[in-house]
């Protein structure tokens, strides 16, 4: 199985898909991430060039950690545009690579570039398979499945279709955090005004950037009173989608799962039919 997750930054695949991107690679499953943007905007001290050279560094060090291929295009931060070159150019990206899963943004996001994203890959989503379109990339014979990560809008509200445990894969996913080292301790606490809150020493601020310990004993309500750090995030998930790990995985183990990540299906791609929920999704 080939597996690409589309993210307009990097940044988005990591944490919202991170721990199933690395549940893939531990089947065997070939997994290439491919960041839009550039990452240039993305810090307030360094200049776009700077930021860009750093964002590079960081995303190949989450992809060694991960075992993946990534891909970082030139399109600048809060650049993207859902056009026909930008339309074409993906069309022939994807082919290229022939994935049978994509995994990227719902078009309704606070984002411009998460709904441009988002818009991209269902415009692209059809025209995969038609052979007259971008004739010098040859087309697929069938368009993959197409799901999208999670995200907190609410017109229309965010469906988990596919609601996973990532209990063991939440050491995993703060480490992917941590790698993000201009993200996650310097730009995200500048923009949140926290700057002066990230402790110096590498072990207290990986602490700091979980935002609390969480236990078997802590509830679905403090998680969800909690407001920041990325194990918070991570068990807000399972919070939020607790009927439906139930649904999934019984009453004994969906309840006391910790940590979750959230899919939603496309409805133009492929349709996820029961038999490929076993092949993407056998945990
Ligand atoms: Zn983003």
């Amino acid at each position: 199985m080939k597996i690409l997750m589309i993210g307009a930054h990097q940044d988005d695949n990591e944490f919202r898909c991170g721990g199933l991107a690395d549940k893939y690679v531990k089947l065997g499953y070939e997994v290439k991430f491919l960041s839009l943007c550039n990452g240039c905007g993305g810090h307030h001290v360094m200049s776009p060039q700077e930021t860009t050279a750093r964002r590079a560094k960081e995303s190949a060090a989450v992809a060694e950690f991960l075992g993946i291929t990534y891909d970082v295009w030139d399109i600048d931060d809060c650049n993207i545009v859902a056009d026909l070159a930008t339309r074409k150019r993906l069309i022939r990206y994807i082919r290229e690579f022939n994935p049978d899963l994509i995994i990227s943004h719902r078009p309704n996001d606070y984002h411009a570039d998460h709904r441009a994203a988002g818009q991209l890959v269902q415009d692209a989503s059809y025209l995969l398979t038609v052979p007259n379109e971008c004739p010098d990339v040859p087309a697929m014979r069938y368009m993959p499945v197409i799901m999208y990560y999670e995200d907190g809008f609410k017109n229309p509200d965010f469906s988990g279709d596919i609601v996973l445990d990532m209990d063991e894969e939440i050491d995993v996913k703060l480490k992917i955090a941590d790698l993000n080292v201009s993200q996650v301790y310097e730009w995200l606490p500048y923009t949140y005004g926290e700057q002066d809150e990230v402790p110096t020493d590498a072990a207290e601020r990986f602490e700091w950037l979980k935002g609390m310990q969480i236990t078997a004993d802590t509830t679905d309500e403090e998680v969800m009173s909690k407001t920041r750090g990325y194990a918070v995030r991570f068990a807000k998930t399972a919070a939020r989608f607790r009927k439906e790990l139930i649904e999934r995985y019984g009453v004994e183990r969906g309840s006391k799962i910790r940590y979750a990540e959230a899919f939603e299906v496309c409805e133009y791609g492929n349709p996820l039919t029961e038999e490929l929920k076993k092949e993407f999704f056998p945990f």
